[in-house]
């Protein structure tokens, strides 16, 4: 296998340094064979950091109705670029991490769980699915449609959960060697505004890219808080939204395979397609220019970032839950086909992540918290660069703190799709609580 025989090769190099450096003495065959032994397996190895891709198509076929949250989906007639799921692994000696991105609204943890059953030789606990919130995609909860039924597809939603264990074990098998470029900037240009109050969002774009010993990238990663709703669901289009020409352009630029991981959008971080006529421009054309520019954004971002030849990589997990107070949530889990685990809809518990990468720190949010939230954590995380991956494990709606949950007329709508008023608290309280309690991820500023 690819992994074993590249960390192999890496230690026999220092076996035959060894070896040379003790050839001139006079050893016995013996001894010479103890010592080649004791060098195999007492010196540690040093970490070999390798990293792989994988892609699979996930638009169905044919065309399903599109969700852009709770309540019916709509009818898609045509599509614009394909969904995607996509699987990075990044791997050292010791650890091996997935990042999985889907194109979708969100990917509930039991749909997400269902691929990860079906990886072999990765801890479940080291996946990580995010969503990227598309709102022209399939529904993946099984929304009630009003009638007594949803637009989800169950034999659609397997293909999908099987296809993405597919492209993390292609991801896993096709390992190689690879040093990372870890990079945070501010994306500049038209691409993102807050909804309920133009500038209050978070700018920061933060770019992971992983380079071949050829020095060329072959993926990157790109977290961005978002919501890729240029179009919406309601123009009759299946589509990644802004995320497809966004790879599509990573790709032209020679970025390689390209990977979007949401952040804190919540509440209402929100593509910039307004036009100066105060129409939002509801196009692919639109997509393409909100895509294309994130993209150059994150370029430029990582351009200059240092190389980090052997970075460290470290995984904790726990599993957190939440009192679900909302009526309106309550109802979804008790009627979704899916079948969400458990007959009781007065509490749901998944999965949280916190990540070291080299010199980065990366924690995941089950949902949309509001962006006042994210700084806050980015704030007190432990990285010289801080990432949230939001939606990701899992999307219980959006995540606000106690004072601001039922404040604002405009908060209303997030409220009501929020699990409850304890959300925001409960969140920061257990990820503060996994931050401090986990090692810090490495410096390289002096
Ligand atoms: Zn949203």
């Amino acid at each position: 296998m690819t992994n074993s025989h590249a960390s192999n090769a890496g230690r026999w190099l220092l076996n035959r340094r060894d070896f040379l450096r003790f050839a001139g003495t006079r050893l016995s065959g013996a001894a010479l064979v103890s010592l080649l032994a004791f060098t195999v397996f007492s010196t540690p190895a040093r970490a070999e950091f390798r990293a792989g891709i994988a892609v699979r198509v996930v638009t169905p076929d044919p065309l399903l109705p599109v969700s852009g949250g709770i309540g019916p989906s709509k009818p898609a007639t045509r599509k614009e670029g394909d969904l995607t799921v996509r699987a990075l692994v990044l791997s050292d000696d010791a650890t091996k991490i997935v990042i999985v991105s889907a194109d979708f609204l969100g990917f509930p943890s039991v749909l997400g769980n269902k691929a990860r059953a079906q990886v072999k030789g990765i801890p479940p606990e080291n996946i990580l699915i995010g969503a990227t919130h598309t709102h022209s995609g399939p529904d993946c909860y099984g929304f009630p449609d009003g009638k007594g039924g949803t637009a989800a597809d169950l034999k659609y939603l397997d293909s999908v959960c099987s296809r993405m264990a597919e492209a993390i074990n292609e991801a896993a098998t096709n390992l190689r060697p690879a040093s990372l470029k870890i990079a945070t900037g501010e994306a500049k240009g038209k691409i993102a505004y807050n909804y309920y109050a133009e500038r209050l969002y978070d700018p920061r774009c933060h770019v992971i890219q992983a380079l071949g010993p050829d020095g060329k990238p072959f993926a990157t990663l790109v977290n961005y808080a978002v919501h890729p709703e240029v179009l919406g669901s309601s123009v009759g289009i299946c589509s990644p939204d802004l995320v497809g020409p966004l790879y599509a352009r990573l790709a032209e630029q020679g970025a390689g395979t390209g990977i979007f991981m949401n952040s804190a959008q919540g509440g209402m971080v929100t593509a910039d397609n307004r036009t100066p006529g105060g129409k939002d421009a509801r196009t692919w054309a639109e997509c393409e220019r909100i895509g294309r520019l994130l993209a150059d954004e994150a370029l430029r971002v990582v351009t200059n970032a240092p190389e980090q030849k052997s970075p460290v990589l470290h995984c904790e997990s726990r599993t957190i839950s939440f009192p679900v107070d909302s009526p309106q949530l309550r109802a979804v889990m008790a009627a979704s086909p899916l079948g969400f685990g458990t007959k009781d809809t007065t509490r749901v518990s998944t999965q949280l992540n916190l990540l070291n990468i080299g010199n980065a720190q990366i924690l995941t949010i089950p949902g949309e918290a509001l962006p006042n939230i994210g700084f806050y954590l980015k704030r007190n995380m432990r990285g010289e660069h801080n990432l949230l991956f939001g939606l990701t494990n899992d999307a219980f709606g959006y995540i606000l703190t106690r004072v601001d949950w039922g404040s604002f007329k405009v908060y209303d709508y997030v409220s009501r799709t929020s699990l409850g008023e304890k959300t925001g608290e409960i969140f920061i309280e257990e990820a503060l609580r996994l931050i401090a309690e986990s090692p810090a991820p490495e410096k390289l500023k002096p």
